[in-house]
């Protein structure tokens, strides 16, 4: 996107920060930077988007917090980030009063339908008014590329790519009386709702996690990675700073390559840098076909039937289906807004598969939850794992074994659901096998303290089981998997891809 008629230099220019409030590699700031006029770096708090569907308070209140830290930074160098929340067109609207020409320069966003149409919207709008509107792509996604023949070679370049170093102390900011009042009035303010437990945004922090990450933490990443509890200081912790763009990846990308040349952790950093590349492989896919977000990515699924059971849908959000590790999953996320890979897809296997119920449920039950909601990864990430591709392994996550293998103690599991603190390994896992007498002894009373399962886990595996099979196997299904990895995947990839 992008359009310009004009032929005269503008009075200034905006950067107009997305889910990408930061200084440092930042190609839109660079743009603007060359082209040597006033600046206003402008974030604006959208409430249609942060009230839609998928966005949730703890999102605005890290998104503030990266905000402040941009702020701070800037005003300690005598510079200006505003913040204002307002619908986009309003602001601009506004700047066109002011009788100045002014461009617009932002990175591409690859959002949800509703930030894609407000895009589509205001490029006929800047059209209309005859403004610049420079969009400048996101990392190492392109827009409307056919297939992923060349993906790696790409990414792989502009991941070694030096990155820019701005210096703001020259930069001249673009300051207006009557802006500065409009502005004042619809400051973005501090989110001070309850958000749970949760990481802090911002830069700063982005930072402190990768430092800690690089020096201590990435010695344990590969034995922590699959487990609920391990996982949560074994692994970087860096996804809510890429999702929200206060740390590009490319920054964390040359990071690791620099730290991990003298690290006797190597295969640990090969690890975390492959999940970098995965990370803009899966949001190129949802550049690709975001369609996804409404319909499955296989169109061959779209008559499916699902059970929509609002008692066992209620009880998979609140953690309260019976079966531990499932609940304990479900009740950490809600209250820290991070769970691990394999947990998460055994949540929306459990959903999906054992339930029945609709991904797209899913998706917006856990985008809020998720403190690093990120589109482009969350929407096929939800698909591949509700098995609605036709074309990846199909896996459905046994909540039991899941818990025998990497909970093994019950620790996480007794952490979050306390009523079953005396409940030892292997009844831990499975409480709905205690006696009368047991439960006395082990001071639980099921039905009471602790649900008993809503469904039972055998039946509904071999059920679903013959489902996702039955469906594999279909005409529609199968003809639509060849487009799928055309368009989808990389050349030659084998089947499995988690
Ligand atoms: C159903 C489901 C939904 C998901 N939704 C999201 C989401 O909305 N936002 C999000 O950032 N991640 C999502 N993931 C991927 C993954 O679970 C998280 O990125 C990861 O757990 C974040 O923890 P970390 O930063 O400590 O990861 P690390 O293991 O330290 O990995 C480093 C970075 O690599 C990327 N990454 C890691 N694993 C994957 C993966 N499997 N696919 C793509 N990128 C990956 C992330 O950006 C992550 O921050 C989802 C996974 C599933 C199964």
């Amino acid at each position: 996107m992008g359009c310009y008629y004009g032929v005269k230099s503008p009075d200034f220019i905006v950067v107009w920060f997305k889910r990408d409030i930061r200084l440092t590699d930042h190609a839109a700031i660079s743009w603007a930077i060359k082209q040597g006029v006033p600046v206003l770096f402008l974030y604006i708090h959208e409430p249609s988007v942060f009230k839609s569907v998928h966005y949730s308070v703890r999102h605005e209140r890290f998104v503030w917090e990266g905000v402040k830290d941009v702020q701070d930074y800037l005003e300690g160098i005598g510079g200006r980030f505003y913040a204002v929340e307002s619908e986009v067109i309003d602001v601009f609207n506004y700047l066109c009063t002011l009788n100045q020409l002014y461009w617009v320069v932002s990175l591409e966003e690859i959002g949800v339908e509703i930030t894609y149409a407000r895009d589509r919207m205001l490029n006929d709008w800047f059209a209309d008014k005859e403004l610049l509107w420079a969009e400048i792509p996101y990392s190492g996604i392109r827009r409307g590329l056919k297939n992923r023949k060349d993906f790696n070679t790409y990414w792989y370049g502009y991941m070694s790519q030096i990155i820019e170093n701005h210096s703001f102390d020259k930069l001249s900011w673009w300051l207006n009386e009557d802006w500065d009042n409009w502005a004042q009035q619809r400051l973005f303010k501090e989110v001070n709702r309850e958000v749970g437990i949760v990481q802090s945004g911002g830069y700063k922090n982005a930072q402190r996690y990768l430092n800690s990450f690089f020096q201590r933490r990435i010695a344990r990443y590969m034995q922590s990675i699959s487990k609920p509890e391990l996982a949560r200081v074994g692994c970087s912790r860096l996804s809510a700073y890429l999702a929200w763009g206060h740390i590009s990846l490319r920054e964390v990308y040359q990071w690791q390559a620099i730290e991990s040349k003298n690290s006797p952790w190597k295969r640990n950093f090969t690890q975390f840098a492959s999940r970098l590349r995965w990370r803009e492989h899966f949001i190129q896919k949802f550049e690709s076909q975001c369609s996804m977000e409404f319909l499955p990515i296989n169109s061959g699924y779209r008559n499916w039937q699902f059970n929509n059971n609002e008692l066992h849908i209620t009880a998979w959000k609140e953690g309260r289906t019976g079966v531990p590790l499932v609940d304990a999953c479900m009740r950490s996320l809600v209250t820290t807004g991070y769970l691990n890979f394999r947990m998460r897809a055994m949540l929306v296997s459990f959903f999906t598969h054992y339930l029945n119920e609709s991904w797209e449920v899913a998706a917006e039950h856990l985008s809020k939850q998720f403190l690093d909601f990120e589109p482009g990864i969350h929407f096929p990430q939800i698909q591949m794992q509700a098995g609605f591709t036709g074309t990846n392994t199909l896996r459905i996550y046994n909540p039991t074994k899941q818990a025998e293998d990497h909970d093994p103690e019950g620790f996480f599991i007794k952490h979050w659901i306390p009523a079953l603190a005396h409940v030892p390994v292997p009844k831990l896992f499975e409480p709905w096998t205690l006696t009368q007498a047991e439960q006395i002894w082990y001071n639980v009373q099921l039905g009471l303290d602790y649900p008993l399962p809503i469904i039972d886990l055998k039946t509904s595996y071999t059920e679903a089981k013959d489902r996702l099979w039955g469906w594999r196997k279909k005409k529609e299904v199968q003809e639509d998997s060849g487009r799928v990895l055309e368009r989808l995947s990389l050349p030659k990839r084998k089947r499995k891809e988690i």
